[in-house]
């Protein structure tokens, strides 16, 4: 590998890669902010290196706050990363966190009540529904074990998982 005259440069783009290297960077903005500080550190150290006597010196010392401001950057977007990386782990443990009750399952739910045209029980048929567009009509069977009856019930016709059971 090259030698670089700026190892403090090279350090900066090592840790950058390493942090461009864990899992799920892409939705973290600390990580924008820590590549722009490492460009503008780059920027600064070149700089640096076009100037010389007291210019040169005064470029220098930016140029290396701009390499320490790198480094914190870096430093944030790697904790903050794995932090989000943790938490995402651990509602997967806990086998996901739902904020309603029904979030876990697909789609939205429904009900509605029907009558057996065959004994006359009323039951609810429960459904779940992708989107509240068209419905249709359609015989559900009466969830009395003795009737082999229907009930013609109207759901959207999105809806999945259709069970009928007594009121
Ligand atoms: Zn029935």
């Amino acid at each position: 590998m090259q030698q670089s005259v700026w190892p403090e440069l090279d350090e900066l783009k090592q840790e950058l890669e390493r942090v461009c290297e864990l899992p799920r960077t892409g939705d973290e903005p600390l990580l924008t902010t820590a590549s722009l500080a490492v460009t503008q550190a780059t920027t600064a150290l070149t700089r640096t290196a076009q100037l010389r006597g007291r210019e040169a010196e005064q470029a220098r010392a930016a140029a290396l706050s701009a390499v320490e401001k790198a480094r914190l950057a870096l430093s944030q977007a790697r904790t903050a990363i794995l932090a989000a990386e943790n938490r995402r782990q651990q509602v997967q443990r806990r086998g996901g966190t739902p904020p309603t009750e029904d979030s876990d399952k697909p789609g939205l739910a429904g009900h509605v009540e029907a009558t057996c045209t065959a004994c006359g029980r009323p039951f609810v048929v429960r459904y779940r529904y992708a989107k509240a567009d068209a419905t249709t009509v359609f015989p559900v069977s009466c969830p009395e074990p003795a009737c082999d009856g229907t009930a013609n019930v109207e759901y959207p016709t999105t809806a999945f998982q259709v069970e009928a059971s007594p009121r």
